[in-house]
């Protein structure tokens, strides 16, 4: 079972109870060491008041959530989640983040060409590492379930990731998130392929039956993926950073007040991850 020490908590756990403010106060206050921030609640704060409360706190950052969405229509489409995701390099830079997230993006509107999102994946993802690797930002390409191919993620399996890693060169691994790959035959295999490339690990639950399949994740325990034995895989890899609870739960977990959650995720991470 998982050290309390290595407990980081992304933001979108309390989205619905916490500002960016009320989770830095309420995540620190409980003894989490960690937490991932996402970027819209970034905006509402400013980055410079980010980083006095970050460190004020003394909150290691775990990820910045996040850049990619890579695939579009037209060349200024492109263009444009390539210049916001430069712009996600050096927030990652200045929150002194662990590693900037990628989600890369599914199929443009209307299009039904997969092969070619993938290709403007890694085109995409091209034009941003060299900034990344001169500013020293390590981009963790993270792997979504395949049902979320068409809306937002056409990078689907830790093989597919590792694969463009392969092809990108430095300064790029994979966050490892359970929920997208628990199903996986290949997954041990493939965590084992990843070695120091695993830049982050993200743990939830499966819940059965899932309701919703974007807001209904559950708290480690509560779902059918064996979280111990990936943990354990993740472990063998040499992976020894923080480990992040992420949580979407419009249902349950975001109905229930702050505390109560940031209570669970601690109690959890020692008793079932
Ligand atoms: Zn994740």
């Amino acid at each position: 079972m998982a050290d309390l020490a290595r407990l980081s908590i992304n933001q979108a756990t309390t989205r619905e109870q916490h500002s960016l403010a009320e989770a830095i106060a309420a995540y620190a206050g409980a003894g989490v060491t960690g937490i991932s921030i996402w970027r819209d609640k970034l905006d509402e704060c400013g980055l410079d008041e980010a980083v006095r409360m970050v460190q004020d706190h003394g909150l290691r950052v775990s990820g910045l959530c996040r850049a990619g969405q890579f695939p579009g229509g037209d060349a200024a489409s492109r263009q444009a989640s390539i210049d916001d995701s430069l712009l996600a390099v050096d927030q990652a830079v200045a929150l002194g983040a662990d590693c900037l997230i990628v989600v890369a993006g599914g199929l443009p509107r209307g299009s039904k060409d997969l092969a070619g999102a993938r290709s403007m994946i890694r085109d995409g993802l091209g034009a941003v590492l060299p900034h990344a690797r001169a500013a020293g930002m390590p981009v963790a390409i993270e792997p979504l379930h395949p049902m979320y191919a068409a809306e937002r993620c056409a990078i689907n399996t830790l093989g597919q990731a590792l694969d463009l890693c392969d092809e990108l060169g430095p300064g790029v691994g994979v966050a490892v998130d359970v929920y997208h790959l628990w199903w996986d035959p290949d997954l041990q295999a493939q965590i084992d392929r990843a070695g120091e490339r695993v830049l982050a690990y993200h743990v939830c639950d499966w819940l059965v039956p899932t309701t919703d399949l974007l807001l209904d994740r559950g708290m480690m325990g509560d779902g059918v993926i064996d979280i111990p034995q990936i943990s354990a895989w993740v472990e063998d890899s040499g992976y020894d950073g923080l480990i992040e609870v992420e949580i979407f739960s419009a249902g349950n977990w975001w109905k229930r007040p702050g505390d109560e959650v940031v209570r669970a995720c601690r109690e959890r991470i020692q008793s079932a991850v």
